[in-house]
């Protein structure tokens, strides 16, 4: 058979065919204790790829999530965490130790920034944090206990996209491993493994369960990296629920019908707010004129429906009344579910060693599923109260 799209592995993944007659979706199972037919089954060594032995461990709901999403990265082994955060934080305590050194981008994920400086911090490792664009000159921030290098492209609000192909080689090479936290792309517009990187990480809360009513993330490593990672999960007792598990393999089967909606969508946002003369810049990597976009073109198949802009500077109230006269964009956290949402951040987030990219208030929106004329409708009566001060 010739080699299929990702589009229809999408929705064939993760389906396990052992009965005869089945449903189209595997059931959800739960349990803690796993029964065992004799003593040596019992007394059995850990089998290396995680068979199910305990509840913490998964169950074949769990595991039909993780060969589908192993399968959509291209890697050897994915562990399922409850959250995305937690995917991470097992990712960093996995390959850290007292004395480590590790090198992390300076735009990544608020709270993953603050597990490095806080918790980390604490049990002694060190946080470098670095510019992005630094490429292969990442070369010159190695040092002997340099433990990993994360990444995240694009970065958390600012969008800036990474040379993660030029990043990971340079450390494969210092024999130094990269993570990629690319919930952004999901799966289906980015592979970082396909790039040089050893891990890559989603929050599953996003995009893949896609329906805001989950929490989940996703660890998907190489074989190399498969015992580090066994050996933290074990060691740090995650468990997910088989319900958001279940949650995560459902959210997969409308992941690309999904996307290409955002896409548009977000797109069609984008453009009208360039128009906009209040609006200082889009941060949009698929927008020709974005600072990451050649790069952008290079690695990612799509976009999805998250992305920046910046506005002149004004009052908070002037902000407020924009923001709480929308009818269609809600403010709140998160994003990839199927609704539109609006967060302001008046503040610079801390940076390092990059800049802010406004002196105004940078905007994060995400384009839902509604109609995209509808959507640019709501900002435009929005915009109307940002024109009155
Ligand atoms: C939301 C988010 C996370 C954290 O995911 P949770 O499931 O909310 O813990 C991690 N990375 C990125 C880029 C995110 O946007």
């Amino acid at each position: 058979m010739p080699s299929r799209q990702i589009e229809t592995d999408l929705v064939h993944l993760g389906r396990p065919h052992s009965e005869g007659r089945r449903f189209v979706n595997p059931a959800v199972q739960r349990g803690s204790t796993v029964l065992f037919q004799t003593l040596d089954d019992l007394i059995a060594p850990e089998d290396p790829f995680g068979s199910l032995r305990y509840g913490r461990q998964g169950t074949p709901t769990h595991r039909a999530f993780e060969d589908a999403i192993t399968q959509l990265e291209h890697g050897y082994r994915t562990f399922t965490a409850p959250s995305g955060l937690a995917a991470i934080t097992l990712v960093l305590t996995a390959y850290t130790s007292a004395g480590s050194h590790i090198l992390v981008s300076d735009n990544v994920y608020s709270p993953t920034r603050d597990f490095c400086t806080g918790m980390l911090a604490r049990f002694g490792v060190e946080t470098e944090f670095f510019n992005p664009a630094l490429g292969e000159d990442i070369k010159t921030r190695f040092r002997k206990n340099t433990a990993i290098v994360f990444l995240e492209s694009p970065g958390s609000l600012t969008f800036e996209v990474t040379d993660v192909s030029a990043i990971a080689h340079m450390a494969r090479q210092a024999g130094i491993v990269t993570a990629v936290d690319n919930t952004w792309a999901t799966p289906l517009f980015f592979q970082p493994l396909q790039h040089g990187a050893d891990i890559v990480i989603h929050a599953a809360t996003k995009y893949i369960v896609g329906h805001a009513d989950g929490m989940l993330g996703t660890v998907t490593v190489t074989e190399a990296c498969e015992p580090a990672l066994r050996r933290a999960a074990y060691q740090s007792g995650i468990a997910t629920g088989p319900e958001d598990a279940y949650l995560g393999l459902r959210g997969l089967r409308t992941l690309s019908a999904r996307l290409a909606r955002h896409q548009e969508t977000g797109l069609t946002l984008a453009r009208w707010l360039q128009a906009q003369p209040l609006v200082t810049a889009v941060l949009h990597p698929a927008l020709p004129e974005a600072s990451g976009h050649a790069l952008w073109k290079r690695d990612f198949t799509g976009a999805s429906g998250l992305f920046s802009f910046c506005l002149k500077p004004m009052r908070r109230e002037t902000v407020a009344a924009f923001a709480e006269s929308l009818q269609l964009f809600g403010m709140g956290f998160s994003w990839g579910g199927f609704e539109s949402l609006i967060t302001p951040e008046l503040k610079p987030r801390s940076r390092s060693v990059m800049a802010w990219p406004t002196d105004g208030v940078l905007v994060r929106l995400h384009a839902g599923l509604e109609n995209a004329q509808d959507l640019v409708s709501d900002l435009e009566q929005g915009f109307a109260h940002l024109r009155q001060t």
